[in-house]
């Protein structure tokens, strides 16, 4: 098959938004389109190159307060994955990469930083009034029950995080779901992320798509429709059991 036709997944900044592991997930993606028989090419974006146009998939991940802010500085420079997304591409954006797609998170001493807008959410150390405290970090296990729309299995994995994330009133999309286990987006609805269109944020890592190969399907389905299902391998649904076995979390 020729190279025009492979899958172009583009991994954004894993110096920066790498910290947590969540490349990972463009090893996911690719793999199961290789078990398919069917062309991948993963686009590695360095720290400080465009981020290139024509992508189907952009991912991005978790890092620290201060790379987070770069990622948003480089990420701003351009509107390469903006148009991307309204051609029809996918975005998968964890953690920081999250809070980064969204409308503005905190960045350092009372500061709040501009992110791409992507989505309609924005991170705070808190909502709460000032005299309330800041909430502590959110560091454990996450289960989310997704949303019934999705029609995908319990997504597990962990969260490392002090950002909280809101929608924003009257905005676009809905949350990936509720969360069962952990913090999630850390507002009373008790929900997780969000899903506009073929944009998803969350708080999960995992690598997420590694614990939850549905949703790595999903994310391919988005691209090229629906996809020959993929029986193994097995150990993935042994590992996913014990995991809410073991957090009492039952489907
Ligand atoms: N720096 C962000 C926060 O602490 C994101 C952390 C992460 O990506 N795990 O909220």
């Amino acid at each position: 098959m020729s190279l025009e036709s492979a899958t172009r997944i583009a991994l954004i900044y894993p110096e920066l938004l790498g910290t947590y592991g969540d490349g990972g997930n463009a090893t996911v993606l690719a793999q199961r389109l290789r078990w398919r028989g069917l062309p991948v090419e993963v686009v590695g974006v360095p720290a400080g190159e465009p981020v290139p146009g024509g992508c189907d998939i952009y991912l991005l991940g978790g890092g620290e307060d201060e790379p987070q802010v770069l990622a948003a500085e480089g990420l701003r420079r351009n509107s390469a994955i903006a148009q991307a997304v309204a051609q029809g591409a996918v975005v998968l954006a964890v953690c920081a990469g999250y809070q980064v797609i969204g409308t503005s998170f905190p960045a350092g001493e009372g500061q709040v930083h501009d992110g791409l807008g992507l989505v309609d959410v924005e991170t705070r150390r808190s909502f709460d009034p000032p005299d309330h405290p800041v909430p502590p970090r959110a560091v454990g296990d996450i289960v989310v029950e997704p949303a019934p729309e999705l029609a995908l299995p319990l997504l597990l994995g962990y969260e490392n995080h002090g950002g909280r994330t809101r929608r924003l009133p009257g905005g676009h999309g809905r949350p990936l779901g509720l969360v069962r286990k952990g913090i999630g987006n850390g507002t009373p609805e008790r929900t997780d992320g969000i899903v506009d269109g073929h944009v998803i944020g969350t708080y999960l890592h995992g690598p997420v798509l590694a614990q939850n190969p549905a949703l790595a399907d999903l994310l391919l389905s988005w691209v090229h429709g629906r996809l020959p299902e993929l029986a193994g391998p097995p150990e993935t649904e042994v590992l996913r059991q014990a995991r809410l076995h073991a957090l009492d979390v039952h489907a």
